[in-house]
């Protein structure tokens, strides 16, 4: 069918049929499509936000110091926490979502989150996954596997030496020593990022982006390996997998024959709807995050769309204990350069462990720092529909019992970092805001070990939103991955198929 005849049966009502749908292209939806294209299966990945090639011009993205709409999602101003400058309303890459008691951030665009986050590679201990995660995973299995699979593609790694030694770097050198001066154990993790590209930063060969603290909003030179770049990529040209930019999502149902109907809009670049797509399929992998997946489960029960779901869909939600502090230092901290590279892990805390992860923020004062600390939270937290507006509000009990007691041990990390450093802090842990929202479809609740939906064969959860409210103190994208590419081998291999 020629591209005219395919847009004319579309405005038709006509029904495309595919093996695959793919809901979503951040870290789960990226393994996901790899492997259904590896295996041959015929794919569309269905994806809202729209691509982003880094250009040679190095403008693909704004900056904070002059903000337009490709900061942010179908919003008329920059986040709040980020300034609230008025902007046009795009499909910009930042979506921040308002909730009672938290606001989450994530990503849209093809690469999902990856185009905007921090690149941090980072796997949790056994000791600590085994806090989150009940023993149906097997650690060793994934860490023998899994994360080394994800790794192969995304290869990772740690800041060299000289790039450390700059001036960018000022602050993540600080933060080692003065942690090292506290007695607590800092280290360098690997990092998503071409160093390559950082040096070219530092050079004037590229467009500074890493190098001056750019990150909310995407990075200019390209140092960011975004999964646009790497697993997508190589989805695309197994010649199976189709990704459709500017597709929202609406609804998913069941279909005859164990099949589904999932019906999207095609957008413009500023959020008009040009086209509606029905597509049924075989297969259907949701990709669209903790809140995008949660949000499109909870509308497919609450409109008896899909009535064979779990009640607990929309429940055990977390913020992966985030939360945001600045320490002010009497040094120069150059805060708004580069950082994001190195992580103080305090797992011996007394109260519970504590990891903390220095990085640069646009407007913070000389001679401070801001410190992101991640700790045990548990998935009190829930989405709830809201038939009338047809989305799903995020709550969060910010002062629950438990809540209290990781803020309490973010504070006793940050006393012994501060009494040995004659630091103190500017501000105090604070846990309004997440950029690692995780749950609502969760291992076990909603979906068995593998993300297979109970009560649907050939409907699978591979992303943030099957993990149970926390990454076990580490940024998550590594285990999402990890944990995709798991359940992508148990559906190949195992005994999913029909
Ligand atoms: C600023 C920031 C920095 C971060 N830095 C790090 C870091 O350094 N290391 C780390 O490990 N983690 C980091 N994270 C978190 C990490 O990026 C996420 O945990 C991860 O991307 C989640 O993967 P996912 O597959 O669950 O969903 P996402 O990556 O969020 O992808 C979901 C995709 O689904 C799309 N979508 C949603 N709804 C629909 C719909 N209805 N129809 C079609 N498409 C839809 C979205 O546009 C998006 O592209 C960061 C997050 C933020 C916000």
């Amino acid at each position: 069918m020629g591209v005219l005849n395919l847009q004319k049966a579309f405005a038709s009502g006509y029904t495309e049929r595919v093996e695959a749908v793919v809901i979503g292209s951040g870290f789960g939806g990226a393994v996901a499509s790899l492997r259904l294209g590896q295996a041959g299966i015929e794919t569309v990945v269905l994806e809202r936000g729209r691509r982003w090639e880094i250009t040679d011009a190095g403008d693909t993205f704004c900056t904070y110091q002059k903000p337009d709409g490709r900061s942010s999602w179908l919003s008329p101003t920059t986040p709040s926490l980020l300034g609230g400058t008025p902007i046009d309303v795009y499909t910009g890459v930042l979506d921040v979502k308002v909730g009672d008691g938290i606001t989450a951030w994530r990503g849209a665009g093809v690469g999902g989150t990856s185009l905007i986050y921090g690149g941090i590679t980072y796997q949790p201990t056994q000791e600590l996954f085994y806090q989150v995660f009940p023993r149906s995973i097997d650690y060793e299995e994934l860490n023998r596997v899994y994360y080394p699979r994800v790794r192969s593609i995304l290869k990772p790694s740690a800041i060299p030496d000289d790039i450390l030694a700059t001036q960018f770097y000022l602050t993540s050198r600080i933060v080692l020593e003065q942690a090292a001066k506290a007695n607590l154990k800092a280290r360098k993790y690997d990092m998503n990022i071409d160093w390559d590209i950082v040096r070219q930063e530092i050079a004037g060969q590229k467009v500074p982006s890493t190098i001056v603290g750019a990150l909310f909003y995407g990075i200019n030179s390209g140092a960011n390996q975004s999964l646009d770049r790497n697993y997508l990529k190589m989805a695309s040209s197994t010649g199976y997998v189709q990704i459709r930019p500017l597709h929202v999502v609406t609804e998913i149902e069941e279909a005859d024959n164990n099949r589904f109907r999932v019906v999207c809009n095609q957008i413009n670049e500023q959020g008009v709807v040009i086209n509606k797509k029905t597509i049924v399929c075989r297969y259907l992998f949701l990709a669209a995050g903790s809140i995008g997946t949660t949000e499109l489960l909870l509308r497919a029960k609450n409109t008896g769309k899909l009535r064979r779901l779990s009640e607990q869909v929309g429940k055990l939600w977390g913020n992966n204990g985030d939360a945001l502090s600045i320490v002010a230092t009497s040094r120069q901290t150059n805060p708004t350069q580069g950082g994001l590279v190195t992580v103080i892990e305090d797992f011996d805390n007394p109260i519970s462990p504590v990891v903390l992860e220095q990085f640069p923020f646009p407007g913070a004062p000389e001679g401070a720092y801001v410190a992101l600390s991640l700790a045990l939270s548990k998935p009190e937290g829930y989405l709830k529909y809201d038939a009338s507006k047809q989305t799903a509000n995020l709550v969060w009990p910010k002062n629950s019992a438990n809540n209290q007691k990781i803020q309490n041990a973010v504070l006793d990390t940050y006393q012994r970092f501060n009494q040995a450093n004659g630091t103190s802090l500017a501000q105090p842990p604070d846990a309004n805001t997440t950029a690692h929202p995780l749950g609502g479809a969760t291992i076990g609740a909603v979906c068995n070990p593998y993300g297979r939906v109970h009560g649907y064969r050939n409907l699978f959860v591979v992303d943030g939103a099957f993990i149970p409210g926390s990454c076990a103190c580490t940024n998550p994208s590594l285990t999402i991955a990890a944990l995709a590419e798991r359940s992508m081998d148990r559906f190949l291999n195992g005994n999913f198929k029909d």
